[in-house]
């Protein structure tokens, strides 16, 4: 018999159809499948990781790496970046979206940084947040990547995921984040980020999803799920590779 997770993902919102067991199954098969998952964006310090993760709105990582190859030899830290000037930033990202507002955003955050950090990334969501150019988004990317807290980003592919899957049903990215980190154990918080959205970049894409090829096809609910798997494993490990530091109550629910 299926127990569903008793979660308050959003207010009101229903129980999803996953067991604890099943959820912590399906972060220990992402954390066998990459056990060491990272940003894809080029980046050669934290500063460069924040100017590179302002630049990814509405671009691919893809893209924003090319415009970037030019930009972080010339300038890698905010210093660097005020002295290079707003209009050479403009025309070394020029080939990205919205590169006048981003150059803007990158000129004059890496001002503040100068003036009230003497240089450094703040590792508050404050901080990050005041900064020109930084939501929610991409304070969580900062946070998570940059100073290892547990936090999730919500990004386009996470919110699909979390709808698609019903893990984390929601409207708004925060409800998705909400969540999804009120079901994800403990232990797989911190790379939780880039599970979900290497996951859905390469394997649980919009369009179609590859499902002849995903790890965790027999335990997914979508409806969008295509391929005839196994039903959903009764008997799940309550150890083993990946598990680790996942507290127990958690894991076996
Ligand atoms: S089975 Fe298909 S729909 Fe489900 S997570 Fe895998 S790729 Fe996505």
């Amino acid at each position: 018999m299926k127990r569903a997770v008793e979660t308050k993902a959003a207010s009101g919102a229903a129980p999803i159809p996953y067991s604890p067991e099943e959820v912590a199954e399906i972060f220990r098969r992402f954390a066998v499948q990459r056990p060491s998952p990272t940003t894809e964006l080029e980046h050669t310090n934290l500063y460069t990781l924040l100017v590179a993760v302002v630049m990814s709105a509405q671009m691919t990582d893809t893209g924003v790496n090319r415009a970037t190859r030019g930009l972080f030899p010339r300038a890698s830290d905010p210093a660097a970046m005020v002295a290079l000037g707003e209009d050479a930033i403009r025309e070394a990202i020029r080939t990205i979206t919205f590169a006048n507002a981003k150059s803007k955003n990158v000129f004059r955050l890496s001002q503040i940084l100068v003036e009230r950090y003497g240089g450094k990334v703040p590792d508050t969501r404050e901080a990050l947040e005041a900064l020109p150019g930084v939501g929610r988004k991409t304070a969580n990317v900062i946070l998570n990547t940059g100073f290892g807290k547990d936090t999730l980003a919500v990004d386009t592919h996470i919110f699909r995921l979390g709808n698609r899957l019903k893990l984390a049903p929601g409207k708004t990215p925060e409800e998705v984040e909400e969540g999804f980190l009120k079901i994800i154990p403990e232990g797989f918080l911190k790379n939780a980020h880039h599970w979900i959205l290497l996951h859905g970049r390469y394997v649980c894409k919009a369009r179609k999803p590859d499902c002849g090829i995903c790890v965790i096809a027999d335990l997914c609910r979508a409806d969008e799920k295509w391929n005839d798997v196994p039903a959903p494993l009764k008997e799940l490990p309550v150890s083993g590779p990946g598990l680790q530091g996942v507290p127990q109550d958690r894991v076996a629910g």
